[in-house]
């Protein structure tokens, strides 16, 4: 039976913000006389008696004029964007005021809601993206990927809590099961195979028998024509997940990577957990946590692959500079990690110092190789006593033998071959006499 929800369960699930935002737009659509539901992946989550962080809200009408008359009496800024008939709410200081709602109390949260037009989606051609138009809650389910994310809660008047559940997406939920919302699905757009195998391997679930056969040979053909930024999009989410390489191992089984770059099928598969940094690992230079977990993840898969296919792969995925700088080098370290095992401290650290921190620990993590440790903890802190200034004060011009001194006395302190100022200083009147 349909499940109806209740205010007392929202609550359990919901940040009491987000409970605000909700009792806020669920008035003024009233007021306004507008069906609006919470919609996607937010009931999935709701359903499995997930916390949520966030949802997505449909109103049956026109968007813009709900956000239009949040924006009058509650403040912030309103951003439309009429091609996919959505509007971006975001909270600023007044709103905050007008709710009665201290600032510090959202400092995690994104503070924006988006309101988006029930609308209908048609292909007009396999895998490009889709003509869009003002439609029914129906047709907006009908467009979703699968049965599960194909659920709708509603939140008006005597409506509010009712399940609108037109695949059966709750029995699919109940039963574990992904299943796909017409047989044209991954034909219209390819990209919902990796979703399959990334919900399937998140929640354990199976991808159910009849949509499983609609991963054929049609749907990899258009796969293979997809662009670069929307795949890599899909294999990103993958990364942010605990454990991608079941997923990307599946996508291998059912010869999802072929069509996507042949040289996949080469990767490495057995990715260690992607562990968060701890802080004796020190700075990274990428900019969040989930970019970092997902360059990793890049650069843990790809690193048995040759700098040619890497090249390759980049430019059919249309990598940021940074990953592919960060794969290849990460693919060289490896090639050479026999060659440089009997170095000095100072010749692993001026050979790794030439390469993104982010793949020194990325095969650091696959090997385990002690020297990597040590040079991400220490040995790339670690600069003579003696600096430039000093050396002019000794009447040395700068240039290349001022380098080169510097250099040296570095390297005499990592080697351990000065271990105090005096012994540095003794070294540098030796090679200045
Ligand atoms: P997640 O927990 O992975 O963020 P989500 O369901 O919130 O899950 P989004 O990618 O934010 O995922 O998408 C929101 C909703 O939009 C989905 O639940 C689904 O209904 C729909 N959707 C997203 N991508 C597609 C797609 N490629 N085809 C059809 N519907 C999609």
């Amino acid at each position: 039976m349909a499940r109806t929800f209740t205010v007392d369960f929202l609550e359990r699930y919901l940040e009491p913000l987000h409970m605000t935002l909700l009792r806020l737009v669920k008035t003024e659509a009233e007021r306004l006389d507008l069906p609006i539901y919470i919609v996607g992946g937010s009931v999935r989550d709701l359903m499995l008696s997930r916390l949520i962080k966030d949802f997505d809200l449909v109103v049956e009408g026109d968007a813009k004029q709900l956000a239009e008359a949040i924006l009058r009496r509650f403040g912030g800024k309103v951003v439309f964007h009429s091609r996919f008939g959505t509007a971006t709410w975001t909270l600023d200081e007044t709103t905050f005021k007008r709710l009665n709602v201290p600032m510090f109390d959202v400092a995690d949260l994104p503070p924006f809601l988006d309101f988006v037009s029930a609308r209908s989606e048609t292909y007009t051609e396999p895998g490009v993206l889709p003509t869009v138009k003002k439609s029914t809650i129906e047709d907006d389910l009908h467009r979703r990927d699968f049965s599960i994310n194909a659920m709708a809660l509603r939140l008006d008047n005597k409506y509010f809590g009712k399940l609108f559940d037109p695949f059966n997406g709750q029995t699919d939920l109940e039963r574990g099961l992904i299943r796909v919302l017409h047989r044209r699905s991954f034909v219209d757009d390819p990209t919902r195979m990796l979703r399959a195998v990334r919900y399937a391997g998140r929640y354990q679930f199976e991808i159910e028998p009849t949509t499983l056969g609609l991963i054929n040979r049609e749907a990899r053909d258009v796969l293979s024509r997809i662009s670069g930024e929307r795949l890599r999009h899909e294999i990103d989410l993958m990364f942010e997940e605990p454990s991608p390489s079941t997923m990307l191992q599946r996508l291998a089984e059912l010869d999802l990577l072929i069509p996507i770059h042949p040289s996949l099928q080469h990767a490495n598969f057995q990715l260690p957990f992607l562990e968060v940094l701890s802080s004796e690992f020190g700075e990274f230079t990428v900019p969040d946590i989930m970019t970092f977990k997902r360059t990793l993840g890049w650069v843990l898969w790809l690193m048995p692959l040759s700098e040619f296919d890497i090249d390759t792969l980049s430019k059919r995925l249309d990598f940021p500079s940074m990953l592919t700088k960060s794969a290849h080098s990460a693919s060289s370290l490896l090639n050479r990690l026999p060659a440089l095992t009997t170095s000095k401290p100072s010749q692993w650290t001026f050979y790794l110092e030439e390469l993104p921190s982010i793949s020194v620990y990325a095969v650091y993590l696959m090997r385990r190789e002690p020297a990597l440790r040590e040079y991400l903890v220490s040995w790339r802190n670690i600069r003579s006593t003696v600096t430039g200034n000093d050396l002019k004060a000794r009447g040395l011009e700068p240039g290349p033998r001022f380098a080169e001194i510097l250099h040296q006395l570095r390297a005499a302190w990592l080697d351990g071959d000065v271990k105090t100022q005096e012994e540095e200083k003794l070294l540098l009147e030796k090679m200045t006499q």
